[in-house]
């Protein structure tokens, strides 16, 4: 089962290593402190340094060592709750600016991974949702056919018959296809917006965690695993990693492990037969699936949610190897050359939040999808943090919910990922 050359390794880093930082400890003081290099600290980070605010990013361990550098890499409208149920929580115009932001926030990144040239493997690839049972068929077409107004998204019906066009599988019952959908190299849109923020004149430091935030009459002590950073302004860019130094933030962030394998060099011929446009593919099952080819369209990477309580990846090879035959029987054989898995952060409502608590800023809650929304909302709370325009968004000050006892450890998770299983076999 697994490839000679196997390792427990994210697959993406093995050809973008983690931007350095200069070593030693922090400076003494920095107008703006960011905890956090992932997508959010670094876009936060270079609209902080470009207002000429003296910006230090810091992070516990190598930089973009989150989920950042170790996700999908699917692009996709990255707001999960339907725009009747945000209608209902929070009237019908923050409803629609809420998926309007979603919009842009695709818009943004195609524009900053194109217009700007950054090495980050971007692919207009698009996205095939395929429907698990005959019945999600009909609820896959029905949810694409009733967008809201306005707000659409381009799509298109393949039903089972023509299915082998888009996946060549007889697992699914027909799909639809999001053309806009994208897909890149999350480390190398690391490496990218490291570049951006380091070269508007943000400082950083790796492998210096923070242990404590204690407020201070000018603004913030920062206290590191290498020393004390005082800072005017905070910024919380921990998301589904956010520790005991912010208990406000822990007790509102659900973190939820996603793994990933990825197979051995396959021949490209099959890869292109099994996936033949290339697209990001995933599926109605509760229990996320998503899958698509790895840039040189060598390999199959495919991720999800491969054990009821957290593991090591390398446990859950298994499984996952098994879920990507279930979908392609003939990779039933196939071997698996890296294993990996990362923190997502969820919150109890399904929305990212952002804003300022206290003094302290955050923003995070991207419930598994912050490719487009890290980057979008990152700039937004950099920007608000530097009281420049732009920075403005429907999503702040709604309320960010907590549940009584929560503190930051989903235990009732293990419970809830069996009942969404059962829930998935019976295809309701
Ligand atoms: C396996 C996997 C697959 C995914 N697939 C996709 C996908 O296909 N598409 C998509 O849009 N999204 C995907 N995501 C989600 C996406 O990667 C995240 O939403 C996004 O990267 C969040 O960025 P971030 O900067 O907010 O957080 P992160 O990148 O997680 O960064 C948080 C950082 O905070 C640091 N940190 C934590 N505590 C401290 C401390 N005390 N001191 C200093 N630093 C600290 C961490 O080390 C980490 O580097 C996936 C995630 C995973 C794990």
């Amino acid at each position: 089962m697994f490839a000679d050359d196997f390792a427990p390794d994210c697959y993406w880093t093995q050809d973008a290593p983690p931007p350095a930082a200069p070593p030693g400890p922090p400076p003494a003081a920095a107008d703006v402190v960011i905890v956090g290099s992932g997508y959010t600290g670094l876009t936060a980070a270079r609209e902080t340094a470009l207002a000429g605010r003296a910006t230090l990013v810091l992070d516990s361990g190598p930089l973009g060592g989150g989920c950042s550098a170790r996700n999908g890499g699917q692009v996709a409208f990255s707001i999960k709750p339907g725009h009747g149920v945000l209608t209902a929580r929070h009237g019908a115009r923050v409803a629609t600016r809420i998926y309007q932001e979603a919009l842009e926030a695709v818009a943004n990144l195609r524009a900053l991974a194109r217009d700007q040239r950054l090495d980050c493997d971007w692919r207009d690839v698009g996205c095939f949702v395929g429907a698990h049972t005959p019945r999600l068929f009909g609820a896959l077409v029905h949810e694409a056919e009733s967008q809201p107004q306005g707000l659409e998204m381009p799509f298109r019906v393949v039903p089972r018959e023509r299915q082998a066009e888009e996946i060549d599988t007889p697992f699914y019952h027909g799909g639809v296809v999001y053309p806009g959908d994208a897909a890149l190299h999350p480390a190398k849109l690391i490496v990218a917006l490291h570049a951006r923020a380091a070269a508007a004149g943000a400082d950083f430091r790796a492998h210096c965690a923070v242990e404590a935030i204690v407020r201070t009459r000018g603004g913030f002590e920062v206290q590191t695993s290498q020393g004390t950073v005082r800072a005017r302004q905070v910024l919380i860019a921990t998301n589904g990693y956010t520790g005991r130094f912010a208990p406000w933030h822990r007790r509102r962030i659900l973190p939820i492990g996603s793994y990933i394998i990825a197979t051995e060099a396959l021949d490209p011929a099959l890869v292109r037969r099994l996936i033949p446009h290339g697209r990001n593919i995933g599926d109605t099952r509760r229990v996320v699936v998503y899958y698509r080819p790895s840039p040189d369209g060598r390999r199959i990477l495919f991720g999800g949610r491969a054990a009821a309580g957290e593991t090591d990846a390398r446990r859950c090879v298994p499984r996952l190897r098994s879920m990507l035959a279930q979908i392609f029987p003939e990779l039933a054989g196939v071997r698996v050359s890296r294993a990996w898995m990362g923190f997502v952060g969820f919150t109890f409502d399904t929305l990212p939040h952002l804003g300022e608590r206290d003094g302290l800023y955050c923003c995070m809650g991207y419930c598994g999808q912050g490719l487009p929304s890290a980057t979008y909302y990152g700039r937004k709370i950099g920007l608000t943090m530097a009281g420049r325009p732009g920075g403005e968004t429907a999503l702040a000050g709604l309320s960010f919910p907590s549940r009584p006892l929560y503190t930051g450890n989903p235990w009732f998770l293990p419970a809830a990922i069996v009942g969404y299983r059962l829930r998935d076999a019976l295809g309701i």
